[in-house]
C-alpha cells in the first residue's frame, strides 16, 4: 500500500525513497486516467462560490492519511471545481499547452528542489538556464545583440508581468541616472506608454514600480488600422507629455494583443521611441510561440531596436504554467537595478565576475530550476515537433474561419493573425445596429458554454462584442474543432429562430 505509517509515534520520513516511488505511480497513473476521460468533464466548472468550503472539514486532518483516499478526494471534491484547461475542447482565453515531457521536467525540477539564486547554488541550473535561452534566441533568429556573447542575455521569469517589473525598473534607474540631480522630483513625471490593446498586467506592472496609473498612456487603436499602435498617435502623446514637463519612460508594443492579436509594427515604433530615449519592450507573450516558425518571423521585424523582448513558453510552446522567457540588449541593465551582494551569499565564483547570478535578473532571490522543463521540451520534440505543433493548430485555426466565411450569418472580425478566429453574429438586417449583433453575440456565447461541452472567451472592440476561439490546446485535433462548428451552427440556428 502507498500509504504513510498511521501510528503518530512512528518515525515518518516524508522522502522515503520506496514510498516516493509507490505514492509517485498512483499519481502519474490518476493523471494519465485524467487525460484519457477529461472529454468527460464540463470544460468550464460548474460550481458555486463556496462549493469546496462548504464540503472539506475546516480543520487540517490529525492523523496522516493515506495517497488513495487522499486521490479519491480530489476525483471527489477537487475534480469537479476544475476548470479543464487541457481539454481539447477548451477554447477560451490563451492555450496552456502541457506536455509529457515538460511535466516530465516538472518531476525533474521539483525532485531536485534547489533554490538557483546564484551560480555556486546550483551551477547546472544556471547554465542549463543559458543554454535553453541562447537555443530559444536562435529559434527565434532574435539579433546577436540579445545573447550572452554580446552585452544582453535572457532569463526564465514565471510570468510576463515579472518582465514587465523588471525592465520598468531597469528602465526607471537608467532614465534617473542619467538626470542624478533631480530624482525625486522626477519619479513622479515618469510616463509609461502603450495602447489600448496592452494586457493590463503593464498597468499593474507599473504601478509596482511607482508610476502614477494617470503617468500610464494607453493610446487608442482603431478597427480601421487592425488595432495597431500608430506611430503618428503615439509621437503626438509623447510631444505633448515632454512639453507638460513629464518624462518619457517606457515603451510597451504588443505582438498577438489579448484581445484580437493585433501586432504592433515595431521597426517603426522603436524609431519612434529612440527619438525620445525610452525604453522600447515588446510582448510577444502568445505570438512569440508562433515566432518559431519562419513564415511568421516578420512579426519580429525591427526587434533588433527595441532593449527588451518576452514571450510565455507556458502558453503554446508545449511547457507548463510558469516559464516567461525574456531577453534584454543590454544585461547590465538589469543588474545594476536588481542586484544585491549579502555578505552570506558571497562566493569566489561571483567575486570572478565569470558566472551570471540570475537573482539579480529577477524581482525575488530564491527561483526555481526552470530551464529544467523547457530543455525536456526542446530535446524531447525538437525544433520540427515543435513548429508542426504550433503549425497544425493555425491550420485547424484557417479551417475554422473558412467555415465562419461561408456562413453570411457570421462576420470575422479581425484579420486572424495566428490561431485566434475572433467572429460575431452579423446584427439582423433589419436594425443593422450593433448593439443587436453584441445582444446575439453574447447570447450565443453563453449558450454555447452552457453546455459544458466547449469554452470559449470574449473581448470588446470598438463597441463590438466578439467571441474568441483560441486554438492551441494540446489534444485538440481537427474532429474537436468540426464539432466546435457544428455546435456554434445549431445555436445559431436556435438563437436566430426565436
Ligand atoms: N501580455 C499578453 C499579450 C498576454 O496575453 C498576457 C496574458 O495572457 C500577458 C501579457 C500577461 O501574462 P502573465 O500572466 O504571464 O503575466
Amino acid at each position: 500500500m502507498g500509504s504513510f505509517p498511521i501510528a503518530t509515534t512512528e518515525f515518518l520520513n516524508p522522502l522515503d525513497h520506496e514510498q516516493f516511488r509507490k505514492q509517485a505511480h498512483l499519481v502519474v497513473d490518476f493523471l494519465a486516467d485524467y487525460y484519457s476521460n477529461v472529454e468527460k468533464y464540463p470544460v468550464c466548472s460548474q460550481v458555486k462560490p463556496g462549493f469546496l468550503t462548504e464540503t472539506l472539514p475546516d480543520s487540517p486532518p490529525t492523523q496522516p492519511q493515506p495517497i488513495e483516499s487522499i486521490l479519491q478526494e480530489v476525483q471527489k471534491h477537487i475534480i469537479p471545481g476544475i476548470t479543464h484547461w487541457q481539454s481539447p475542447n477548451f477554447f477560451g482565453y490563451f492555450p496552456s499547452s502541457l506536455s509529457t515531457a515538460s511535466f516530465l521536467g516538472e518531476m525533474l525540477l521539483t525532485g531536485f528542489d534547489i533554490v538557483g539564486f546564484n551560480w555556486l547554488a546550483s551551477p547546472a541550473a544556471t547554465e542549463l538556464e543559458i543554454i535553453v535561452m541562447e537555443w530559444l534566441l536562435k529559434l527565434l533568429q532574435l539579433p546577436k545583440l540579445f545573447s550572452f556573447s554580446s552585452d544582453g542575455g535572457g532569463v526564465m521569469h514565471s510570468t510576463t508581468c515579472e518582465s514587465f517589473v523588471c525592465t520598468l525598473v531597469a528602465a526607471r534607474e537608467k532614465k534617473l541616472s542619467q538626470i542624478e540631480n533631480e530624482k525625486g522630483e522626477t519619479l513622479g513625471k515618469l510616463v509609461v506608454y502603450c495602447s489600448d490593446q496592452t494586457h493590463c498586467s503593464l498597468q499593474k506592472a507599473s504601478q509596482i514600480v511607482g508610476i502614477s496609473p494617470n503617468n500610464v498612456r494607453a493610446i487608442p487603436t482603431t478597427k480601421s488600422m487592425n488595432f495597431q499602435l500608430c506611430p503618428d498617435a503615439l509621437s503626438r502623446a509623447i510631444e505633448a507629455d515632454v512639453r507638460a514637463g513629464l518624462v518619457p519612460l517606457y515603451l510597451c508594443l504588443t505582438v498577438g494583443t489579448t484581445q484580437t492579436t493585433a501586432a504592433d509594427p515595431i521597426g517603426i515604433l522603436c524609431e519612434v521611441a529612440k527619438q525620445f530615449n525610452i525604453w522600447c519592450h515588446v510582448d510577444a507573450a502568445y505570438a512569440g510561440n508562433a515566432c518559431i516558425l519562419p513564415e511568421f518571423r516578420h512579426f519580429l521585424d525591427g526587434i533588433e531596436d527595441a532593449n527588451s523582448f518576452s514571450f510565455n513558453a507556458h502558453k503554446w510552446l508545449l511547457t507548463s504554467l510558469g516559464c516567461c522567457c525574456l531577453w534584454v540588449k543590454d544585461r547590465t541593465d538589469l543588474t545594476k537595478s536588481l542586484s544585491t551582494d549579502p555578505e552570506y551569499l558571497k562566493n569566489k565564483a561571483t567575486n570572478s565576475k565569470q558566472v551570471v547570478d540570475y537573482k539579480d535578473w529577477q524581482i525575488t532571490l530564491s527561483r526555481r530550476f526552470l530551464s529544467m522543463k523547457l530543455w525536456m521540451v526542446m530535446k524531447s520534440y525538437g525544433v520540427l515537433g515543435l513548429r508542426e505543433f504550433i503549425r497544425r493548430h493555425v491550420k485547424m485555426a484557417k479551417h475554422f474561419e473558412a467555415l465562419l466565411l461561408i456562413d453570411k450569418r457570421f462576420e470575422v472580425v479581425v484579420p486572424r493573425n495566428f490561431a485566434i478566429v475572433c467572429f460575431r453574429i452579423v446584427p439582423l438586417s433589419e436594425s443593422r445596429d450593433e448593439e443587436n449583433g453584441n445582444r446575439l453575440t453574447k447570447r450565443l456565447l453563453e449558450s454555447l458554454n452552457g453546455t459544458g461541452k466547449v469554452y470559449m472567451t470574449h473581448a470588446v472592440v470598438e463597441n463590438i462584442y466578439v467571441i474568441r476561439v483560441a486554438i492551441g490546446g494540446t489534444l485538440t485535433e481537427e474532429k474537436h474543432v468540426d464539432m466546435l462548428w457544428d455546435m456554434v451552427q445549431e445555436h445559431a440556428n436556435t438563437l436566430l429562430a426565436c
